[in-house]
């Protein structure tokens, strides 16, 4: 017997033979109370439901079955999700079947990436899960330097597989970050403003629209397409294989600065506004101001300079002059060590509540709110702080891709958090910090980003998308019309 006609027959035997477990499964299953896509209670056939079973080579877990709660968690435990199915997707052929069922049944359905949405918008109470999470392959052409991501990779894969050849792509700055949702909505990081945003990057993508279509996409082939994913998060439709064009990073200067935010924090903002803005495209200066581990608030800079390692240590030097230093692990480093220096638990061991919006410069009012900000919070854990942005992320015309907002220079963000075991009040108390923090800083932000914006604002929509807006609605109305893809910074279909 010739190999390929055995491993076929092996096939058919080891299918039939496991079929009849799964008939087993479909004879036991009931039918399910579910939520629709309009929000309201519906019933899932229990032989619907087998057939989609049978149809996936991933399993589809429900409330009760081995595996089912660690599926459902996300990284927020903000969001305890209890969606009514989980399609836990091992190819396109699954996602295929699962958007099918979910299009077929008008299911209320979530599509998980990395499940690091700070607004749970990877989770859904009663709807379909599509779980894209076992789907983390990353492979790398580094003749072409181009990486071809899964749909459900982190960020750390792509970085460990492109590193092994010198490469990277920019990507968020903490490496259990999806790269699905992080590319979609933008992809602020270390070395974007030297080589662009995530989603500029993004010279291809496979994707599975609303009614089980397969599109390829690049610039030759449905760019329209392409232009939606650069920025427009996940409206248009399931992204099974992201393709990203590489560049050569090697070993970077960087790490952590810190400085205590009680001596002086205000002239440490403003000569931090001063440097940052006349910075090279090569430094990456991150901030943020909250408590350190033994409860003292300090200002943390995260700086990485991707430029020639020979001119590194000049080009920080005036960072080192900001304040009082009390923590200074600057060096060359590993990027892919660099890239995990802030990593966080698969699974924050902390509720988190977030609203951010973009900056264009960061003006005394600016500083004096976030100082008046940071004095007023009661809280043990929280974060106001800045990524840079601008350089190369703001030479892209604004038209040119669905993100929008290019003349920004920093995306800024409040985030309160409390331990998952916190009572109501205190966790309505720690929100309410937040709230009203961003409710004194919005008026100084000129536009949102969809990936650090808080989803029960009304306006997170046209702030992030702008005059790009109706170009959106109509890729929506050609590749998703009745709004399947909905949790999300949604586009309603034109
Ligand atoms: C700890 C932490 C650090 C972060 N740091 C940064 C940072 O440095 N820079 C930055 O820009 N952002 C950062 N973010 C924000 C981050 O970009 C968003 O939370 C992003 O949505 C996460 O992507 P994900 O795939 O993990 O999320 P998920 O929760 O899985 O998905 C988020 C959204 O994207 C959609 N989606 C995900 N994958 C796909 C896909 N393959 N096809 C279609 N739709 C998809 C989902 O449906 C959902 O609407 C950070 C977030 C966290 C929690």
């Amino acid at each position: 017997m010739k190999r390929r006609t055995f491993v076929t027959a092996g096939l058919a035997a080891l299918t039939s033979a496991a079929l009849p477990a799964r008939r087993v499964l479909a004879a036991t299953t009931a039918d399910l109370p579910a939520v629709g896509l309009d929000g309201k209670p519906l019933t899932l056939k229990g032989a619907d439901i087998n057939q989609l079973r049978a149809s996936l080579r991933g399993e589809l877990l429900g409330a009760g079955q081995a595996g089912y709660d660690q599926a459902r968690r996300l990284w927020n435990p903000a969001f305890d999700r209890h969606p009514a199915l989980i399609a836990r997707c091992v190819g396109a052929a699954d996602v295929k079947h699962a958007v099918g069922f979910a299009a077929a049944h008008n299911l209320l359905t979530a599509v998980r990436g990395g499940g690091h949405s700070f607004s749970g918008q990877s989770g859904c109470d009663g709807g379909l899960v599509i779980d894209l999470s076992p789907m983390r392959a990353v492979e790398i052409d580094p003749l072409a330097r181009q990486a071809r991501v899964a749909g459900g990779a982190l960020l750390g894969h792509l970085d460990r597989e492109a590193q092994a050849f010198g490469l990277a792509t920019p990507a968020g700055v903490v490496a259990d970050t999806g790269v699905g949702g992080l590319t979609l909505g933008g992809g602020i990081g270390r070395i974007g403003r030297k080589f662009g945003l995530s989603c500029d990057n993004l010279v291809g993508a496979e994707v599975i629209a609303a009614d089980g279509s397969w599109y390829r996409v690049s610039a030759r082939e449905n760019p329209d397409l392409l232009w939606g994913l650069k920025g427009g998060a996940g409206n248009f439709g399931v992204v099974t294989e992201f393709v990203f064009a590489l560049h050569e990073v090697g070993p970077l200067y960087g790490g952590t600065l810190s400085f205590p935010f009680d001596a002086g924090a205000r002239s440490l903002l403003e000569r931090y506004a001063d440097f940052t803005a006349g910075a090279p495209d090569e430094l990456y200066v991150g901030l943020d101001a909250g408590p350190d581990e033994h409860g003292q608030r300090v200002i943390e800079l995260d700086v990485t300079y991707c430029g020639a390692a020979k001119d590194a240590e000049r080009v920080t030097a005036p960072l080192r002059k900001l304040g009082k230093v009390h923590g200074d692990s600057l060096a060359m480093t590993p990027y892919v060590e660099l890239q995990g220096s802030d990593d966080m638990p698969g699974m924050s061991q902390h509720g988190w509540y977030l609203k951010g919006g973009l900056v264009g410069s960061m003006t005394p009012g600016l500083i004096d709110t976030v100082v008046g900000c940071v004095e007023n919070a009661k809280l043990d854990i929280f974060y106001l702080g800045f990524q840079p942005i601008g350089g190369a992320i703001g030479r892209v015309k604004p038209h040119d891709t669905a993100f929008w907002n290019r003349a920004a220079n920093y995306s800024m963000h409040v985030a309160a958090l409390w331990k998952t075991d916190a009572d109501h009040d205190s966790v309505e108390r720690n929100e309410q910090w937040a709230r009203d923090s961003f409710q004194k800083l919005e008026p100084l932000t000129r536009g949102r980003y969809v990936n650090i914006a808080s989803m029960e604002d009304r306006n997170v929509v046209s702030a992030a998308y702008g005059d790009n807006y109706p170009r959106l609605a109509a890729l929506k109305r050609q590749y998703d019309p009745n709004n399947l893809f909905r949790l999300n910074a949604n586009v309603k279909p034109a």
